[in-house]
């Protein structure tokens, strides 16, 4: 567990240049630490004011410093963390380091999942946010982690009465040695980044971790329906609400949903939020759980329902042309999303979907199912294009190269009633800068095709 005193007049060494190590790296150093950033990749370094950077590579000062804080994105296999370990050097998560400058009466909400972390962050936040508003407290909310800032950049603006709602990824939780949320929950567990944890084992593990060190007075919610989540209720010291859509579940459920509403066992029968697809109805009843573990009434959360709006990226349904309608869902950056995403729609043969890009290391046939009365094409775009190709023996599978290739190719053939999406179950940095680049350059380029058309006419 970090304490800040224990470590105090120390020195730090925050591994990794991005946006969470520079963060934590003025967290600390504000709390009068001294703070070196050591980058591996041959990148400019900025200036921090009172922080010393090199990049480039680590050099032998990283192994003079007390403790190191490792960025998310490293892989825990680092030969420079190997060597760490060897010397003895504690190795913290941004995310412990940050929450032990929360006041400690300060309550905190914790969201992981493979799918629907940000969603499901999302809808609490407004929950909550709406429920201070109508408290007569002067309660702030924090919404922060993967789906926005990280915690350590609001750490410092929370007040003792506050709300922090953390949308926490596997990597973070990985990498922390103690993280115990007031209200934790677990949405999914399916197969992702396995290249990175080295295996389902370890994935399962760092998920794990987000109830591990929870108490009785503690909450966690979590799916009924979820093998991996089951095994969790078993092993939780918290007290444990759970949520299925599902007709079969593996554990009594809190609330379930009569295909109109969610009536929870508590009596509360509550109209979900305007969201597309199942899974939607499956993040809101997560967020609801937490919300009412936390007090807030079945009347603020329902009001939060009726006017929360769909998120960019995720099955975003952003055009209709000519009968064809186009669907954005670049957040899908597994298998498992694109699985969701394929089944909100009916089947009827009628899908063009764009796949690919950084492959992640699970396999593409589990797709099949899903594909076959469904899809008329695949079109696949991207690095693990061959891969693809290779495991989904058998479906009509286009190789297009680029997001660019595929939307031509899906745009010239697709007939009324079909629908365009995008839902790559990859990775996107071998093309994009990240899933939101990618969303919007397909948007860009669906726009930019059905506007010249127009003009054509
Ligand atoms: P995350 O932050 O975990 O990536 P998002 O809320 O951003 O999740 O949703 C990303 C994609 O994951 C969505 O477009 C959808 O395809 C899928 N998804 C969202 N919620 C769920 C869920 N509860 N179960 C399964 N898939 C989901």
């Amino acid at each position: 567990m970090f304490k800040p005193l224990l470590w105090k007049g120390k020195k730090a060494c925050v591994l990794g240049l991005g946006k969470s190590g520079r963060a934590v790296a003025s967290l600390l150093q504000a709390h009068g630490f001294d703070v070196l950033i050591s980058e591996e990749a041959h990148i400019p370094a900025p200036v921090l004011e009172g922080i010393k950077i090199e990049t480039g590579g680590h050099s032998p000062d990283v192994f003079a410093c007390d403790f190191w804080i490792k960025s998310p994105g490293i892989f825990p296999k680092n030969p420079v963390l190997i060597e760490a370990k060897k010397r003895n050097i504690p190795v913290f998560s941004e995310l412990e380091v940050a929450i032990s400058f929360l006041p400690k009466t300060a309550r905190i909400f914790a969201v992981t999942g493979t799918n629907g972390k940000t969603t499901t962050t999302a809808l609490l936040g407004e929950i909550l946010k709406a429920d201070a508003a109508v408290s007569s407290s002067k309660r702030k909310v924090h919404v922060c982690g993967n789906i926005g800032s990280p915690v350590s950049m609001c750490a410092d603006l929370v007040g003792e009465q506050d709300d922090v709602v953390i949308e926490v990824s596997s990597y973070q939780l990985e990498d922390s040695s103690y993280f115990r949320p007031n209200f934790a929950c677990l949405l999914n567990v399916t197969p992702d980044h396995l290249d990175h944890h080295g295996g389902m084992k370890n994935y399962i593990k760092a998920k794990n971790k987000i109830f591990k060190y929870q108490r009785a007075q503690d909450t966690l919610v979590l799916n009924g329906a979820d093998l991996v989540c089951a095994q969790a209720a078993e092993k939780a010291k918290s007290s444990v609400f759970a949520f299925s859509t599902h007709p079969k579940h593996l554990l009594k459920t809190d609330v379930f949903f009569d295909g109109d509403e969610l009536i929870f066992s508590e009596g509360h029968h509550l109209y979900p939020p305007h969201l597309k697809g199942i899974h939607n109805v499956e993040n809101a009843m997560a967020a609801a759980l937490m919300a009412l573990a936390a007090g807030v009434s079945a009347q603020v959360i329902q009001q939060v329902f009726e006017h929360f709006a769909p998120m960019e990226h995720r099955i975003e349904q952003f055009a209709y042309h000519r009968g064809v309608i186009y669907v954005n869902d670049s957040k899908a950056t597994n298998l498992d999303s694109t699985i969701t995403a394929l089944k909100s729609f009916e089947p009827a043969h009628n899908v063009w979907l764009i796949l690919g890009g950084r492959d992640k290391g699970a396999s593409y046939e589990v797709l099949l199912p899903y594909l076959k009365g469904r899809c008329k094409h695949v079109l696949t775009i991207g690095e693990c294009m061959d891969k693809i190709e290779r495991e989904l023996n058998g479906f009509e599978v286009v190789r297009c190269g680029t997001l660019e290739t595929a939307v031509e190719r899906a745009m010239k053939q697709a007939i009324r009633g079909d629908v365009v999406l995008l839902s790559p179950a990859c990775a996107s940095f071998d093309q994009f800068k990240d899933y939101e680049e990618r969303g919007r350059i397909f948007k860009r380029l669906v726009d930019a095709r059905i506007f010249k058309e127009r003009v054509d006419k």
